[in-house]
């Protein structure tokens, strides 16, 4: 497909993961009204705005959970619209759910492993590629291993999931993103429930571990999304009210009316 209906973003690059007039009505209700966004290739592009704006909702249409009452989504040039969440997935786009979806009564490294083979097992259905690797299972574990090394979960790697401190099990949600290996990492609120320390050094460990790749972050707060990231978008009522640099969202009189200004009272 050609790639002439990709918008250019602020600094000139093609959009890679774009929306397009997405719209969700529930009903008569609209959560997401018409949004338009241009997300570059390795951005780390955060969402914020008030409790209701539609930021999950968001999330849901860019994972396929739900679908758009109108609207398009694209991932470089594949127009993931009317995919599964599933072959969002072998898209190479994964989230995080804001509710979690460990495995309480396996560890952490079977957690790991197991969402590691299921993109594996996506890629099994080519025959080809599963039979130029024959060495997967290694390399499921090696990946497995690495995963849990870049989230420093290796310590509590045989650990049950159902025994792991707060902090530790929200990383783990995080690797089971990681070990699925994807380009674009939708997170949801990756801090909710975290102590201020414990959500900075999250923050910090996300912008380590994903420096390579396409994020799209929703996170409340204001002051670490400020640092972390390349843009930001905030959302009003379902729509859209700016886009721009730190600098641009933290000065912007919109975006102080409708939100910041709540944060910094
Ligand atoms: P946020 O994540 O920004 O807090 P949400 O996307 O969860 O906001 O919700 C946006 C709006 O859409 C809210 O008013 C919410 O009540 C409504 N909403 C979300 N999901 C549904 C649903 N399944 N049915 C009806 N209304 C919904
Ligand atoms: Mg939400």
């Amino acid at each position: 497909m050609t790639d002439a209906s990709a918008r250019q973003t602020a600094r000139g690059e093609t959009a890679f993961l774009q929306t397009e007039g997405l719209t969700k009505r529930f009903g008569q209700f609209t959560a997401l009204d018409h949004v338009d966004l241009s997300i570059e290739r390795g951005e780390f592009h955060s969402v914020i705005g008030p409790n209701g704006a539609g930021k999950t909702t968001l999330f849901n249409l860019i994972s396929g959970a739900l679908q758009p009452t109108a609207g398009s989504i694209r991932l470089g040039t594949t127009d993931l619209t009317g995919l599964s969440p599933a072959e969002r997935v072998s898209e190479r786009l994964a989230r995080s759910f804001q509710l979690t979806t460990v495995f309480n009564g396996l560890s952490v490294r079977e957690n790991v492993r197991l969402a590691a083979q299921a993109e594996a097992f996506t890629e099994m259905s080519s025959v080809r590629r599963l039979l130029s690797k024959p060495s997967r299972f290694d390399d499921i574990n090696d990946h497995t291993a690495s995963v849990l090394e870049d989230l420093r979960l290796t310590d509590v790697a045989e650990t049950q999931a159902s025994n792991l401190s707060y902090g530790d099990r929200r990383r783990l949600e995080v690797g089971l993103v990681l070990a699925t290996d994807p380009e674009v990492v939708l997170l949801d609120e990756p801090t909710a429930g975290m102590s201020s320390d414990e959500t900075s050094e999250t923050m910090a460990l996300l912008d380590d571990v994903l420096t390579d790749r396409t994020v799209v972050l929703v996170e409340h707060n204001v002051d670490l999304v400020l640092r972390a990231s390349d843009r930001i978008t905030t959302l009003s009522n379902g729509e859209v009210i700016a886009t721009g640099t730190p600098e641009e969202i933290a000065s912007d009189p919109d975006v102080r009316d409708a939100y910041l200004g709540g944060y910094t009272q």
